[in-house]
């Protein structure tokens, strides 16, 4: 059979942001002639993440949660609380629960295909945008790539690149271990190794939960490392060694305020991670695409170039300062965290996190955090 090559958009990615992207505009009538093809080298077959993030009250992804938990735990070295965090609910989605149901409603949009392919090479050359696969050439007037490198952000050094990267498993244990409606969302009691360490546990049973290990650092450790501090978590802190490894999973996500706006072109936009789409200061990404994607579709309207669409704020600043001050002191990083947990509630944590504080509420939450780093941050980064 002869497929068509030329398209109107081409969608690069069917993970989260390229998924969002395609629903959004197969599901809005503007686009309802205009052809669509959204290309990924993979089938979506595995189950190959879990997406956390908070929100308040119901969500138009509450149909594919997997688990939510109304209490956050913290540890810090010398403070530890379980907080209650109504209004808001943290809430787990499967990665193959979101390709599943996200991917039969945009099969089913009669503008829109898929195909498995991998894109070897995108090029705008002024008027249309050629996509290069493997076995075809595609053409679209306009294409949105969700394919990410870390050399798109680490050519530079203005703007530090940290990772929040992690080894986790989903462990069965054989006697009740977890709290069931607490998810531990940062346990900095593990030893730091001069890093900014935690654990990470959102339980989906009192017998199973996905722990983490992560790191806010700059460079990866051997996988060995993260497992060993999942096993001395399980066996130390929880008192549990007798468990079963039903599955695992292992990320990287780029933690940098380098403004990807430069690889964008009139007719060629990078989202999710690859557009800078990733909370610099805390590599949450996921609640974040699904809160750009309805801006960017408005925008795909207006015909104007898309390097032009900027999400750049104020609090692209306040994450700046965050990371000059991550890299400088990266074994202090926990003290950060322990500060504001100490000082704040998590509900003003979470506004923070999710930019919708008031500038009075910005300076109530940065007063939480320790001043000597971020004023020695902000100095530096003004003169
Ligand atoms: C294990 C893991 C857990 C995470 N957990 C959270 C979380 O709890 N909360 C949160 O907010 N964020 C989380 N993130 C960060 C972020 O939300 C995810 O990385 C998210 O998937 C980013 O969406 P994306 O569309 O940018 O990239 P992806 O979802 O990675 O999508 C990119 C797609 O491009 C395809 N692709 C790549 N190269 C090619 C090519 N050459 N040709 C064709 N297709 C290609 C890939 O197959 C993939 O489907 C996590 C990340 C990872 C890795």
């Amino acid at each position: 059979m002869d497929y068509p090559s030329q398209f109107d958009y081409i969608i690069i990615g069917a993970g989260a942001a390229g998924l969002m992207l395609a629903d959004t505009m197969g599901k809005d009538s503007f686009f309802k002639d205009k052809s669509i093809l959204l290309l990924d080298k993979d089938a979506k077959k595995n189950n190959d993440r879990t997406w956390c993030f908070w929100e308040k009250g119901q969500g138009k992804f509450d149909k594919i949660i997997h688990k939510e938990w109304n209490h956050i735990y913290f540890s810090g070295k010398q403070f530890s609380n379980r907080f209650e965090i109504h209004p808001y609910t943290y809430k787990m989605v499967r990665g193959i629960d979101f390709y599943d149901s996200y991917l039969e409603r945009i099969k089913a949009y009669p503008n829109i295909s898929f195909r498995q392919a991998n894109v070897s090479q995108v090029t705008d050359n002024g008027t249309a945008v050629i996509v290069s696969t493997d076995k075809n050439q595609y053409s679209a007037s306009q294409v949105f790539n969700s394919i990410f490198h870390y050399h798109m952000a680490t050519h530079q050094t203005e703007y530090p690149v940290l990772q929040q990267h992690f080894v986790g498993w989903v462990v069965k244990t054989s006697a009740p271990v977890f709290d069931t409606d607490q998810a531990t969302y940062m346990d900095f009691s593990i030893p730091q190794k001069g890093n900014t360490r935690f654990m990470y546990v959102l339980p989906y049973s009192e017998t199973e939960a996905l722990v983490e290990c992560t790191l806010f650092s700059e460079e990866l450790l051997p996988k060995k490392d993260y497992e060993t501090a999942i096993k001395r978590y399980l066996k130390d802190d929880l008192n549990c060694t007798e468990f079963e490894i039903l599955e695992t999973e292992q990320g990287s996500i780029p933690m940098t305020c380098y403004d990807f706006q430069e690889h964008h072109t009139a007719n060629i936009r990078y989202i999710g991670t690859a557009g800078g789409w990733a909370k610099p200061s805390t590599g949450y990404t996921f609640m974040s695409t699904s809160k750009k994607v309805p801006v960017l579709v408005d925008y795909i309207k207006t015909g104007k170039p898309l390097n032009k669409l900027n999400f750049k704020n104020k609090f692209w600043f306040y994450d700046l300062l965050f990371l000059d001050v991550l890299k400088k002191d990266n074994a202090d990083g926990h003290q950060i965290f322990e500060s504001l947990f100490k000082n704040r509630n998590p509900q003003l944590i979470f506004k923070f996190l999710d930019e919708q504080t008031s500038f009075l509420e910005d300076i109530k939450y940065i007063w939480g955090c320790p001043k000597i780093p971020f004023i020695r941050a902000l100095l530096k980064r003004i003169f």
